[in-house]
């Protein structure tokens, strides 16, 4: 059975960090943004009333949410401000792996410390010469006794100047690619961890983004998430996890730009009429709205699949690849709304539109998510309807041929061209494409194929 109710208590969680994202989140996003600063104090906040870290199970004191607790969330947040809800959602994303891992040591070890301590923990695959191609990674690992030696340059890390914790991917040096891969939990203090300068860039500006390099740095065994050969899956099950927030991030910040878009349009006069009146104003925000429900529907349902224990690779890279392309439309076409103003820094919508550019980018591009879902389709799907050669398509209905005292008939299928002949035998050559005789099978069920 299908069910869209919201739970009483997803509600009241709703409601909770819609206010938290307009009391808090919505007055600063802008300011922030412009001097390209987090808000620490806002994190704060967003730490104290626990809309950070619910994930984090009950066993180690967290609230146990589920990632429908979390797109919920997320949406809301995302809606005043995407970069705060980068930068509030990336524990979930540093986290995960740990979560994830067999490393029961260090889940007991350190997820109490990031409940009770206010402590930030980023993830880290991504290095200046690679990203999308996961099992590149040169970040080196050196067993060295039960220890581990941590050589290399991580980039692009969210959170990185500001993370307590990291968890880095790297590659053992014995082993090639995904067989190589292989995840470490690291804590900013340790020697030979250096931070890299904040990078400044075209959205999502509040949101940290630094280099993490990593020169001799020891990591003791109990710090070891996924031993040469297994860090490659737990990062790919890690976006399984995560990549419906970012799909919860674009619902949220499409929605702003659309709601924005509304109140501009039917305030703005043109010939005479709101720009409200105009057909071509009103298509361009049914368009908006379907994409954002649209959105909304693919990111809860990978959120629900990962919540039922079902693998949410596919549809987390679908709400992914759809949501964030959506997004990237709606706030262009909210902009178009606003004309020359929306061009402008003075209303919200051209941060929106720096901030959605980000989407597209982060935790897999949409030419990998592309990669990933063709990848399934073409391979692992299973079709419903027969191969094209088997499907009893014919010219003449069925029941006009082999009737009891008429000549024995059957359909026959050129494999080339789709020509339907009907009769005992195919014919010698194809009276369409002038293939021979092999290329016909049989449509019948029951016929002999002449091949
Ligand atoms: C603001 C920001 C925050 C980020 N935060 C993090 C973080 O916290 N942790 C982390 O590890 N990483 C993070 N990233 C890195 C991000 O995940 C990568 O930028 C992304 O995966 C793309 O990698 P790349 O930039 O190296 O591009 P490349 O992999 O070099 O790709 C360049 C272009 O080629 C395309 N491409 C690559 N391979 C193929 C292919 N086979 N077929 C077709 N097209 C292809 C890509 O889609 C892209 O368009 C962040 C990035 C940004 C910009």
């Amino acid at each position: 059975m299908l069910n869209f109710d919201l739970s009483p208590e997803q509600k009241e969680l709703k409601q909770k960090a819609r206010e938290f994202a307009l009391n808090y989140v919505l007055p600063v996003a802008a300011y922030y943004d412009e001097i390209d600063e987090t808000p620490m104090s806002v994190l704060k906040v967003a730490f104290d009333e626990g809309l950070i870290n619910g994930d984090i199970p009950k066993k180690y004191g967290g609230k146990g949410y589920g990632l429908v607790d979390g797109v919920i969330i997320t949406e809301e947040i995302a809606a005043a401000g995407p970069g705060i809800a980068t930068t509030v959602f990336d524990n979930s994303l540093g986290m995960e792996p740990l979560i994830l891992s067999g490393n029961e040591t260090a889940r007991q070890k350190y997820l109490p410390k990031i409940l009770k301590d206010f402590k930030l923990m980023a993830f880290a695959t991504s290095e200046p010469t690679m990203g999308s191609d996961v099992a590149g990674i040169r970040c080196n690992a050196k067993q060295d006794g039960d220890d581990y030696v941590l050589n290399g340059t991580k980039y692009w890390i969210t959170n990185g100047g500001l993370a307590d914790y990291f968890t880095i991917f790297a590659i053992s040096e014995d082993q090639a690619r995904h067989k190589g891969i292989c995840a470490f939990l690291v804590e900013k203090d340790w020697k030979g961890v250096i931070i890299g300068k904040r990078i400044p860039k075209l959205g999502q500006r509040c949101s940290n983004t630094s280099g993490v390099h990593l020169e001799n740095v020891r990591v003791p065994k109990e710090n070891v998430l996924a031993q040469p050969g297994e860090g490659f899956a737990l990062a790919m099950r890690t976006f399984a996890h995560t990549r419906p927030g970012i799909g919860a991030f674009a619902v949220g910040t499409a929605r702003s730009a659309m709601e924005y878009a509304i109140d501009y349009a039917k305030k703005r006069h043109a010939f005479g009429s709101k720009i409200s009146d105009f057909q071509g104003i009103q298509f361009k925000i049914a368009d908006m709205y379907q994409k954002i429900e649209t959105s909304r529907l693919l990111t809860y349902k990978a959120a629900w699949e990962a919540d039922n224990g079902r693998d949410s690779t596919i549809a987390a890279s679908i709400s992914k690849l759809y949501a964030t392309e959506a997004a990237f439309e709606v706030a262009d076409e909210a902009l178009q709304i606003f004309g020359g103003y929306g061009y402008t820094r003075m209303y919200p919508i051209e941060k929106l539109f720096r901030d959605a550019r980000l989407f597209r980018i982060y935790e897999g591009t949409s030419e990998i998510q592309r990669m990933i879902i063709s990848g399934y389709a073409l391979n692992a799907y299973k079709p419903v309807m027969p191969a094209l050669e088997d499907v009893p398509v014919h010219t003449k209905a069925p029941a006009e041929v082999n009737q009891p005292g008429k000549p024995e008939t059957t359909a026959w299928r050129c494999r080339i061209c789709g020509y339907v002949h009907y009769g005992k035998e195919p014919p010698e050559r194809c009276p369409y494409c002038f293939f021979p005789a092999s290329a016909f099978k049989s449509t019948m069920p029951g016929a002999k194929d002449s091949a």
